[in-house]
Protein backbone atom coordinates (compact mmCIF):
# COMPACT_ATOMS: atom_id res chain seq x y z
CA UNK A 1 0.00 0.00 0.00
CA UNK A 2 1.47 3.42 -0.87
CA UNK A 3 0.52 6.72 0.69
CA UNK A 4 -1.06 9.37 -1.48
CA UNK A 5 1.40 12.09 -2.47
CA UNK A 6 1.19 15.47 -0.76
CA UNK A 7 0.53 18.79 -2.47
CA UNK A 8 3.08 21.21 -1.02
CA UNK A 9 2.24 24.83 -1.76
CA UNK A 10 4.87 27.58 -1.54
CA UNK A 11 3.66 31.17 -1.77
CA UNK A 12 5.38 34.48 -1.11
CA UNK A 13 5.67 37.95 -2.50
CA UNK A 14 7.76 37.98 -5.67
CA UNK A 15 11.47 37.91 -4.81
CA UNK A 16 11.22 36.34 -1.33
CA UNK A 17 12.92 33.17 -2.59
CA UNK A 18 10.27 30.56 -3.54
CA UNK A 19 11.84 29.48 -6.84
CA UNK A 20 15.30 29.21 -5.28
CA UNK A 21 13.95 27.16 -2.39
CA UNK A 22 11.86 24.95 -4.69
CA UNK A 23 14.97 24.16 -6.77
CA UNK A 24 16.92 23.28 -3.62
CA UNK A 25 14.16 20.96 -2.42
CA UNK A 26 14.06 19.21 -5.78
CA UNK A 27 17.82 18.65 -5.56
CA UNK A 28 17.43 17.31 -1.99
CA UNK A 29 14.71 14.76 -2.80
CA UNK A 30 14.40 13.55 -6.35
CA UNK A 31 11.07 11.90 -5.60
CA UNK A 32 9.55 15.41 -5.34
CA UNK A 33 7.79 16.61 -8.46
CA UNK A 34 7.61 20.30 -9.37
CA UNK A 35 4.25 21.38 -10.73
CA UNK A 36 5.16 23.18 -13.95
CA UNK A 37 2.53 25.88 -14.43
CA UNK A 38 1.21 27.23 -17.69
CA UNK A 39 1.52 31.00 -18.09
CA UNK A 40 0.88 33.75 -20.60
CA UNK A 41 3.92 35.67 -19.28
CA UNK A 42 6.83 35.82 -21.74
CA UNK A 43 9.88 33.69 -20.84
CA UNK A 44 12.79 35.31 -18.99
CA UNK A 45 16.34 34.78 -20.22
CA UNK A 46 17.33 31.21 -19.40
CA UNK A 47 13.79 29.92 -18.85
CA UNK A 48 12.92 26.83 -20.87
CA UNK A 49 9.42 25.89 -22.06
CA UNK A 50 8.27 22.85 -20.06
CA UNK A 51 10.88 23.34 -17.30
CA UNK A 52 10.08 26.60 -15.45
CA UNK A 53 6.71 27.09 -17.19
CA UNK A 54 4.66 26.06 -20.18
CA UNK A 55 4.67 29.37 -22.06
CA UNK A 56 1.31 29.68 -23.80
CA UNK A 57 -0.68 32.29 -25.72
CA UNK A 58 -3.86 33.73 -24.20
CA UNK A 59 -5.97 31.56 -26.51
CA UNK A 60 -4.08 28.39 -25.66
CA UNK A 61 -4.36 29.17 -21.96
CA UNK A 62 -8.10 29.87 -22.21
CA UNK A 63 -8.58 26.58 -24.06
CA UNK A 64 -6.85 24.65 -21.24
CA UNK A 65 -9.12 26.30 -18.66
CA UNK A 66 -12.24 25.64 -20.77
CA UNK A 67 -11.26 21.97 -21.13
CA UNK A 68 -11.10 21.65 -17.32
CA UNK A 69 -7.38 20.89 -17.44
CA UNK A 70 -6.42 23.30 -14.64
CA UNK A 71 -6.44 22.42 -10.95
CA UNK A 72 -6.42 26.19 -10.31
CA UNK A 73 -5.67 29.33 -12.25
CA UNK A 74 -5.41 33.05 -11.57
CA UNK A 75 -4.37 36.37 -12.98
CA UNK A 76 -1.14 37.60 -11.35
CA UNK A 77 0.70 40.81 -12.32
CA UNK A 78 -1.42 41.09 -15.49
CA UNK A 79 -0.65 37.58 -16.78
CA UNK A 80 -2.50 34.28 -16.40
CA UNK A 81 -0.99 31.36 -14.52
CA UNK A 82 -2.42 27.92 -13.85
CA UNK A 83 -1.48 24.46 -12.59
CA UNK A 84 -2.29 21.56 -14.95
CA UNK A 85 -4.28 18.95 -13.00
CA UNK A 86 -3.45 15.67 -14.77
CA UNK A 87 0.21 15.35 -13.70
CA UNK A 88 -0.69 16.26 -10.10
CA UNK A 89 -3.29 13.51 -9.82
CA UNK A 90 -0.92 10.99 -11.43
CA UNK A 91 1.87 11.90 -8.98
CA UNK A 92 -0.45 11.68 -5.97
CA UNK A 93 -1.61 8.24 -6.99
CA UNK A 94 2.00 7.14 -7.48
CA UNK A 95 2.80 8.35 -3.94
CA UNK A 96 4.94 11.28 -5.09
CA UNK A 97 4.73 14.67 -3.45
CA UNK A 98 4.21 17.70 -5.69
CA UNK A 99 5.69 21.14 -5.04
CA UNK A 100 3.72 24.21 -6.20
CA UNK A 101 5.11 27.74 -6.58
CA UNK A 102 1.77 29.58 -6.82
CA UNK A 103 0.20 32.75 -5.45
CA UNK A 104 -2.39 33.08 -2.66
CA UNK A 105 -5.31 32.81 -5.10
CA UNK A 106 -4.01 29.48 -6.38
CA UNK A 107 -3.31 28.38 -2.80
CA UNK A 108 -6.94 29.02 -1.84
CA UNK A 109 -8.27 27.17 -4.87
CA UNK A 110 -6.11 24.07 -4.32
CA UNK A 111 -6.93 24.03 -0.59
CA UNK A 112 -10.66 24.22 -1.40
CA UNK A 113 -10.48 21.61 -4.18
CA UNK A 114 -11.31 17.92 -3.84
CA UNK A 115 -7.58 17.31 -3.26
CA UNK A 116 -7.52 19.76 -0.31
CA UNK A 117 -6.95 17.27 2.48
CA UNK A 118 -3.54 16.36 1.09
CA UNK A 119 -2.38 20.00 0.93
CA UNK A 120 0.34 21.50 3.10
CA UNK A 121 0.77 25.22 2.58
CA UNK A 122 3.85 27.25 3.41
CA UNK A 123 4.19 31.02 3.21
CA UNK A 124 7.65 32.55 2.78
CA UNK A 125 8.20 36.07 4.15
CA UNK A 126 11.20 38.27 3.34
CA UNK A 127 13.25 39.50 6.32
CA UNK A 128 12.38 43.10 5.33
CA UNK A 129 10.84 45.06 2.48
CA UNK A 130 14.21 46.67 1.74
CA UNK A 131 15.73 43.20 1.33
CA UNK A 132 12.79 42.08 -0.85
CA UNK A 133 13.44 45.03 -3.17
CA UNK A 134 17.18 44.24 -3.19
CA UNK A 135 16.56 40.58 -4.08
CA UNK A 136 14.19 41.44 -6.93
CA UNK A 137 16.74 43.86 -8.39
CA UNK A 138 19.73 41.57 -7.82
CA UNK A 139 17.96 38.77 -9.70
CA UNK A 140 18.53 41.02 -12.72
CA UNK A 141 15.64 39.49 -14.67
CA UNK A 142 12.96 42.17 -14.75
CA UNK A 143 12.74 45.80 -15.87
CA UNK A 144 12.41 48.55 -13.25
CA UNK A 145 8.73 48.95 -14.16
CA UNK A 146 8.03 45.24 -13.62
CA UNK A 147 9.94 45.29 -10.31
CA UNK A 148 8.06 48.37 -9.10
CA UNK A 149 4.76 46.67 -9.93
CA UNK A 150 5.77 43.51 -8.04
CA UNK A 151 6.90 45.57 -5.04
CA UNK A 152 3.56 47.42 -5.01
CA UNK A 153 1.68 44.11 -5.03
CA UNK A 154 3.86 42.45 -2.41
CA UNK A 155 1.82 43.97 0.41
CA UNK A 156 -1.31 42.37 -0.98
CA UNK A 157 0.36 38.93 -1.25
CA UNK A 158 1.79 39.25 2.27
CA UNK A 159 -1.68 40.05 3.63
CA UNK A 160 -2.60 36.37 3.05
CA UNK A 161 0.13 34.93 5.29
CA UNK A 162 -2.28 33.73 7.98
CA UNK A 163 -4.12 31.41 5.56
CA UNK A 164 -1.06 29.12 5.45
CA UNK A 165 -0.19 26.14 7.67
CA UNK A 166 3.45 27.20 8.05
CA UNK A 167 5.17 30.58 7.80
CA UNK A 168 8.93 30.96 7.36
CA UNK A 169 11.03 34.12 7.27
CA UNK A 170 13.63 33.51 4.55
CA UNK A 171 16.61 35.30 6.02
CA UNK A 172 19.33 32.66 5.64
CA UNK A 173 18.79 30.38 2.65
CA UNK A 174 20.34 27.28 4.26
CA UNK A 175 18.26 27.71 7.41
CA UNK A 176 15.04 28.17 5.45
CA UNK A 177 15.78 25.12 3.34
CA UNK A 178 16.39 23.10 6.52
CA UNK A 179 13.04 24.25 7.92
CA UNK A 180 11.27 23.25 4.72
CA UNK A 181 12.84 19.81 4.85
CA UNK A 182 11.70 19.40 8.46
CA UNK A 183 8.16 20.36 7.56
CA UNK A 184 8.04 17.87 4.69
CA UNK A 185 9.62 15.08 6.72
CA UNK A 186 7.24 15.73 9.62
CA UNK A 187 4.14 15.82 7.42
CA UNK A 188 5.13 12.53 5.79
CA UNK A 189 5.22 10.92 9.25
CA UNK A 190 1.67 11.90 10.24
CA UNK A 191 -0.30 8.84 11.29
CA UNK A 192 -2.88 9.22 8.55
CA UNK A 193 -0.13 9.44 5.92
CA UNK A 194 1.38 6.07 6.83
CA UNK A 195 -1.02 3.60 5.25
CA UNK A 196 0.99 0.52 6.30
CA UNK A 197 0.70 1.24 10.05
CA UNK A 198 -2.43 -0.82 10.82
CA UNK A 199 -0.88 -3.85 9.27
CA UNK A 200 2.45 -3.24 10.98
CA UNK A 201 0.83 -2.98 14.43
CA UNK A 202 -1.23 -6.11 13.72
CA UNK A 203 2.10 -7.84 13.13
CA UNK A 204 3.45 -6.55 16.48
CA UNK A 205 0.32 -7.85 18.22
CA UNK A 206 0.64 -11.23 16.58
CA UNK A 207 4.24 -11.37 17.78
CA UNK A 208 3.07 -10.54 21.32
CA UNK A 209 0.56 -13.36 21.16
CA UNK A 210 3.14 -15.83 19.91
CA UNK A 211 5.89 -14.90 22.35
CA UNK A 212 3.98 -13.97 25.46
CA UNK A 213 0.47 -15.32 25.06
P1 LIG B 1 8.47 35.56 -9.73
O1 LIG B 1 7.66 34.93 -8.65
O2 LIG B 1 8.84 36.95 -9.45
O3 LIG B 1 9.65 34.70 -10.11
O4 LIG B 1 7.57 35.71 -11.05
P2 LIG B 1 6.71 34.68 -11.88
O5 LIG B 1 6.21 35.42 -13.07
O6 LIG B 1 7.46 33.42 -12.14
O7 LIG B 1 5.49 34.36 -10.92
C1 LIG B 1 4.62 35.40 -10.54
C2 LIG B 1 3.66 34.92 -9.51
O8 LIG B 1 2.77 33.95 -10.07
C3 LIG B 1 4.30 34.22 -8.29
O9 LIG B 1 3.60 34.67 -7.12
C4 LIG B 1 4.02 32.77 -8.53
O10 LIG B 1 3.94 32.05 -7.32
C5 LIG B 1 2.68 32.84 -9.21
N1 LIG B 1 2.38 31.64 -10.00
C6 LIG B 1 3.21 30.90 -10.76
N2 LIG B 1 2.56 29.85 -11.30
C7 LIG B 1 1.28 29.91 -10.84
C8 LIG B 1 0.13 29.09 -11.03
O11 LIG B 1 0.12 28.08 -11.72
N3 LIG B 1 -1.00 29.49 -10.41
C9 LIG B 1 -1.06 30.61 -9.64
N4 LIG B 1 -2.22 30.88 -9.04
N5 LIG B 1 0.00 31.39 -9.43
C10 LIG B 1 1.16 31.05 -10.03
P1 LIG C 1 10.71 34.20 -5.99
O1 LIG C 1 10.66 32.88 -6.71
O2 LIG C 1 10.00 34.14 -4.66
O3 LIG C 1 10.25 35.35 -6.84
P2 LIG C 1 13.63 33.92 -6.19
O4 LIG C 1 13.83 32.51 -5.70
O5 LIG C 1 13.73 34.16 -7.65
O6 LIG C 1 12.23 34.50 -5.61
O7 LIG C 1 14.66 34.82 -5.38
C1 LIG C 1 14.86 36.21 -5.71
C2 LIG C 1 16.37 36.53 -5.59
O8 LIG C 1 16.76 36.50 -4.20
C3 LIG C 1 17.25 35.53 -6.32
O9 LIG C 1 18.31 36.24 -6.91
C4 LIG C 1 17.76 34.62 -5.19
O10 LIG C 1 19.02 34.09 -5.49
C5 LIG C 1 17.82 35.57 -4.00
N1 LIG C 1 17.57 34.92 -2.69
C6 LIG C 1 16.62 34.00 -2.38
N2 LIG C 1 16.68 33.68 -1.06
C7 LIG C 1 17.69 34.41 -0.52
C8 LIG C 1 18.27 34.52 0.80
N3 LIG C 1 17.79 33.82 1.85
N4 LIG C 1 19.28 35.37 0.97
C9 LIG C 1 19.76 36.11 -0.06
N5 LIG C 1 19.28 36.05 -1.34
C10 LIG C 1 18.25 35.22 -1.57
Amino acid sequence: MIRRGLLIILSSPSGAGKSTLAKRLMAWDDSLRFSVSATTRPPRAGEVDGREYYFRSHDEFAAMVAAGEMLEHAEVFGNFYGSPKGPVVAAMEAGRDTLFDIDWQGGQQVRNSSLGKDVISIFILPPSITELDRRLRSRGQDSDAVIDDRMRKSRDEISHWAEYDYVLVNEDLDATEASLRSIIEGERLRRDRQPGLNEFVRGLNAEFDRNRG
